[in-house]
């Protein structure tokens, strides 16, 4: 929360029992965790991306909405907001908030690498920095992103030469279209994803992205899935069967600390260690605030390496692997 004499601005809050109905709630991109502000009633701000995704994931409207672009500034008395890319998913935005005594930069979520559907979050320059820290230990270092999308593709050929649909559970919003694109480009196999990701899939070809795929509960879609080689999207809780034998895949930064029967690529949409590092050193901040994840440990990494005043904050809610979306 930013409070100056007139205004207050609040980012992603975890609760609304504290949120004064005249503040100003930001949400920072369309993942679960993130959006409990869209149930604020006074004025809500994201881009027009995590709107759509969010009401394609969950069917109520939103009202007292308005959209803010990424690299626009918005005024509100003495305090100034932007919005930058923050390179997580479609739409996912930071927020860098100017108020006359400081500068602050919330990232949400971020990853700092290109993918097939996102460019890399950008750090600025700011007196107080609000990072997440999800992969913040030492041990999370993500092989390229090139590297892991080769070994998806390589597994999944595999997998059809087996005589198995290979089924990849992802998140139904922003990794599962990082798949649909993956095969979109480096294969010709059909896609085929569970009806859940639909209108998440819609929502980034509304925004540009190029996409093929089909419903499962399309006609197409189930001619496919019952005697051609495909290959099915789904999200990560999703055990239903699909007729034909299935060899299960997941793709999760968690990867790197997981064991288990399937098959696990480390394809994260958040900043590795490393990342976040290069991430920090590059905002130069006087301050830095760190939440979920590995927030104590990185924080002692900013604080001898990078020689900065770090501290941890309280734990906030966060998606677990088997969580749909
Ligand atoms: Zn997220």
């Amino acid at each position: 929360m930013v409070a100056t004499s007139g205004v207050t601005v609040v980012m992603d809050p975890v609760t609304l029992r504290r949120v004064p109905q005249t503040a100003r709630v930001l949400v920072s991109h369309a993942h679960s965790d993130h959006t409990r502000g869209f149930g604020h009633k006074g004025l809500k701000q994201s881009t027009v991306e995590t709107r759509d995704i969010h009401t394609a994931l969950n069917t109520h409207r939103i009202s007292n909405f308005a959209a803010i672009d990424l690299n626009r500034k918005v005024s509100i008395d003495d305090v100034e907001i932007r919005a930058l890319n923050a390179g997580h998913m479609l739409g996912s935005a930071q927020f860098l908030v100017h108020t006359p005594a400081t500068s602050i930069l919330y990232t949400g979520d971020i990853n700092c690498v290109d993918t097939l559907t996102t460019k890399a979050a950008e750090p600025h320059r700011c007196d107080v920095l609000v990072i997440e820290a999800t992969y913040g230990s030492p041990i999370y270092r993500f092989p390229s992103r090139e590297t892991i999308y080769a070994g998806v593709v390589e597994w999944a050929v595999e997998m059809i030469k087996q005589g198995c649909i290979p089924c990849l559970h992802v998140y139904a919003a922003g990794k599962a279209q990082e798949m649909v694109r993956l095969f979109n480009v480096y294969t010709h196999l059909p896609v085929v994803v569970n009806p859940r990701l639909d209108g998440v899939n819609e929502a980034y070809r509304k925004s540009g992205h190029s996409l093929n795929w089909l419903a499962s509960n399309s006609p197409d879609g189930r001619e496919v899935l019952e005697k051609d080689p495909c290959v099915y999207i789904t999200t990560p809780g999703d055990k239903r069967s699909i007729g034909r034998k299935a060899a299960r895949a997941f793709a999760t930064g968690w990867a790197l600390s997981l064991r288990g029967r399937n098959a696990v690529f480390p394809l994260s949409s958040h900043a590795d260690f490393e990342q976040l590092v290069s991430f920090i050193k590059a905002c130069q901040p006087e301050e830095v605030y760190i939440f979920t994840g590995f927030a104590e440990e990185l924080g002692r990494t900013v604080k001898s390496e990078l020689g900065l005043d770090a501290r941890a904050v309280p734990t906030m809610n966060q998606r677990k692997l088997f969580e749909d979306y």
